[in-house]
């Protein structure tokens, strides 16, 4: 079966990732809970960059709003999630922010969070229609984000970004002003059929933004949320049609990132149409080395 983001050629990653068996499982694996890191103030190299703003149109306030105050620094590692839409990108960055301390950093609910600014706005009438934000819309958000974890910033997994290639090649500039970079790319690999189903039937909190299945993972009350009460809303690209649009986007435009990271020999490549808890073991494998090696320690009970 042809899947999303599947190579033509087998990668050398991939053939020494993990032998992996695909099946469906029955119910989508409950998130635990998220270990938020206490508020700290934002280190002085993160002014020294003008902090989050500088030199772009948003002002600091309205940054504050979107992004919340910074974080500090956890897991060391810097790793991006690449996938088709709902290919479990957002949950599996949940449980490895969970597991190991990291930040998540989805440029999708930046771009949500941004609605009601001049930025958000713009972002909003290519997200309703299922395509792509320009380069340079995400990229100025990103650029915000990063300073924001200070410098050089470490600790994030980057969830649905880069999705071009000049988002990638502007990721990698970034970071290397900053002294960052990115330790592994892991690639989420879904059937088209999978995303289909998995997007059609999802939904989301309006208030809180829990994700939810009509099938896989339905809430206990009917159109409310588990966790806050308020209403679950069908996104406005979550159509079948806008689907397709997101699909094409992907293997025209996102696909591509790929080879430019294999290039570098940090691409890893997972079967994602699986139960979470599978393909969060999987991940696990590939970000914990054997003992000895470099690579990320979960956090200890309490952490
Ligand atoms: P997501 O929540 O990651 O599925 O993203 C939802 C929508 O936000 C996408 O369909 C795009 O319209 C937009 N978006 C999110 N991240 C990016 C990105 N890196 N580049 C361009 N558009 C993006």
């Amino acid at each position: 079966m042809k899947r999303v983001g599947a190579p033509e050629v087998p990668s050398r990653a991939a053939l020494s990732a993990p032998e992996m068996t695909t099946k469906q499982a029955p119910q989508a694996l409950k998130a635990p809970e998220v270990v938020v890191p206490p508020a700290a103030p934002r280190s002085s190299a993160a002014h020294r960059h003008g902090g989050p703003g500088a030199g772009a149109g948003l002002q600091r306030l309205e940054v504050q709003r979107v992004f919340g105050p910074a974080q500090p620094k956890t897991g060391e590692s810097n790793i991006i999630l690449v996938g088709a839409p709902a290919s479990g990108k957002g949950t599996q960055a949940k449980l490895l922010e969970s597991k190991y301390g990291l930040v998540q950093i989805s440029t999708g609910d930046l771009l949500r969070k941004a609605k009601g600014s001049p930025l958000g706005d713009e972002a909003a009438t290519y997200m309703s229609a299922g395509k792509l934000v320009p380069d340079a819309l995400v990229m100025k958000l990103l650029e915000q984000r990063l300073h924001a974890l200070g410098t050089p910033p470490k600790g994030f997994i980057l969830d649905g970004f880069p999705r071009t290639l000049a988002q990638a090649q502007g990721l990698s500039a970034l970071l290397q002003g900053l002294g960052a970079k990115i330790d592994r790319v892991i690639v989420l690999e879904v059937p088209a059929q999978t995303v289909i189903g998995r997007i059609s039937g999802r939904r989301s909190c309006g208030d809180c933004g829990e994700v939810y299945h009509l099938e896989n993972k339905p809430p206990k009350k009917s159109g409310c949320c588990d966790k806050c009460d308020g209403p679950l809303i069908q996104r406005e690209g979550d159509t079948v049609e806008k689907v397709k649009v997101r699909l094409d986007a992907f293997e025209a435009q996102t696909a591509k990132v790929i080879p430019f990271f294999e290039r570098r020999g940090i691409v890893s490549r997972v079967d994602a149409d699986r139960d979470s808890a599978e393909v969060l073991s999987d991940v696990t494998q590939i970000l914990e080395p054997a003992p000895g090696g470099a690579g990320l320690a979960p956090l200890a009970a309490g952490e």
